[in-house]
């Protein structure tokens, strides 16, 4: 009855593109069987999540939310969600998102966008869940799953969660594997969990982490144990707030609110320290030359014959057929990417535009490491405001792209960053701090965000 009733709010929100409950409780059947034989299962036995629909799940349609991929059933499973399963995680769907992640509201789904379950004080306007993992960040703040995958390229995971008073970890590039998780920008994908609070963060993450031979960029690195090495007591540490973070149009809100971050962590012991990324200004404008140019390769795949859509005009040719299926299957915002990276890529314009991107990915990456020869970790807000209502952003693709502002240095660099809930606004919606840990060292990211969740 129970499981009705949330699957009746999801579709309200619009969270899930299907629902699969007998997955769920076979999970939760054979996990009663593993433990009745003495298995000791850890935190995720038997726990029901949502899959946000960019993973490949064996014989389960994965749509990316996506046109160009509706039908298609993968005979495979990611490798994330296969170890979710060894872990006795079972699935109660695949969750909406913004098409093949592009996005920061869920609104380029091509299956509608998600409601978040905040409303403003005294308001009835739906707003944006944040994107794109708007689907898992719905889901899991109206209560809908415990827990949920996320992939954050630009922000995906770190903003949702800021929007919808969740915690979610994009951990260190190559932690999680890319296999079976359908592409946007390979560089800078990774997935990660989404949850109600920095514990499950920390023992799903363990169960979704790992070495995986078949991603050429995976970590060859043990898992440590996060969850058992969870310690807010912070004494020793040194904790850096970026100057250049203190950006024109950033909510007064989102200021204090990273005051009062400040003050958690120094209360927990930890040391407060003036740190400089210089090079803060240039990374968003580098992140959207080099995640397009990526995109613009990896969406190369999506040509009518190996996946989901094909639109075969009659009496027409191969080259048609590409062109009618990519004209009805991808989205405006997945083309609008695909069309600057094909630019930024082309002879004459690589130089220009893709090179120079990449030197500023070297700078921001070596930003980060000045910094932390001086602090451990990284305090700063995780989006410049809080939600806001669906419809207001998305006729404005670069008022869209300011939301992960905060979120894309990291990515670029590759570093771990978690969002973690700190207050609400006084219009009552949630408001995200986000810690920046050296690479390998999401203990430490884990760690300050609990003192502070
Ligand atoms: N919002 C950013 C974009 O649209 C980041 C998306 C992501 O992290 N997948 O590219």
């Amino acid at each position: 009855e129970s499981f009705n009733a949330a699957v009746a709010d999801a579709s309200a929100l619009n969270a899930f593109i299907v629902t699969t409950p007998d997955h769920a409780l076979a999970a939760a059947d054979a996990v009663d069987a593993r433990r009745a034989k003495g298995e000791d299962l850890g935190g995720m036995g038997g726990v029901p999540i949502g899959m946000k629909d960019l993973f490949c799940t064996d014989g389960v349609q994965t749509t990316a939310a996506s046109h160009i991929l509706e039908g298609f059933v993968p005979r495979y499973e990611s490798t994330v969600s296969r170890k979710l399963w060894e872990a006795g995680a079972g699935m109660l769907g695949k969750l909406n998102l913004d098409q093949f992640a592009m996005g920061s509201s869920n609104e380029t789904s091509y299956f509608s966008n998600v409601s978040s379950p905040w409303r403003k004080d005294g308001t009835n306007a739906a707003m944006s869940p944040g994107g794109s993992s708007g689907g898992s960040s719905a889901a899991v703040s109206a209560r809908i799953a415990p827990a949920a995958t996320g992939t954050d390229t630009g922000g995906s995971i770190r903003q949702p969660a800021a929007f919808t008073g969740i915690a979610g970890i994009k951990p260190t590039y190559g932690r999680c594997s890319r296999w079976g998780v359908v592409a946007f920008a390979s560089s800078l994908d990774q997935a990660g969990p989404m949850a109600r609070s920095v514990e499950d963060c920390a023992i799903m993450l363990e169960a979704m982490a790992g070495f995986d031979p078949k991603d050429a960029t995976s970590l060859q690195m043990d898992v440590p144990a996060w969850e058992a090495g969870l310690d807010a007591n912070l004494k020793g540490k040194r904790i850096g707030i970026p100057r250049e973070y203190r950006m024109e149009g950033t909510d007064q809100a989102i200021l204090d609110s990273w005051e009062q971050g400040k003050a958690w962590l120094r209360d927990a012991g930890a040391e407060i320290v003036d740190v400089s990324l210089p090079h803060t200004k240039y990374a968003l404008p580098a992140y959207y030359i080099i995640a397009p140019a990526e995109a613009s390769s990896n969406l190369a795949r999506y040509d009518g014959v190996r996946y989901g859509l094909r639109d075969l005009p009659d009496g027409s040719g191969l080259q048609d057929m590409y062109a009618a299926t990519r004209e009805e299957g991808f989205g405006d915002e997945v083309k609008r990417r695909i069309l600057i990276g094909t630019y930024v890529l082309s002879a004459g314009f690589y130089d220009a535009y893709y090179t120079q991107a990449q030197k500023i990915r070297a700078l921001v990456a070596k930003d980060f490491e000045d910094a932390f020869a001086s602090c451990d970790a990284i305090l700063a807000p995780t989006t410049p405001t809080a939600s806001f209502p669906l419809g207001d952003k998305s006729d404005d693709p670069l008022a869209m792209y300011l939301n992960d502002v905060f979120a894309v240095p990291a990515s670029l660099a590759g570093l771990p960053a978690m969002s973690v809930p700190a207050m609400l606004n006084p219009e009552g919606l949630p408001l995200g701090l986000q810690i920046v840990g050296k690479p390998f060292d999401e203990q430490g990211v884990l760690n300050a965000g609990l003192a502070i969740q």
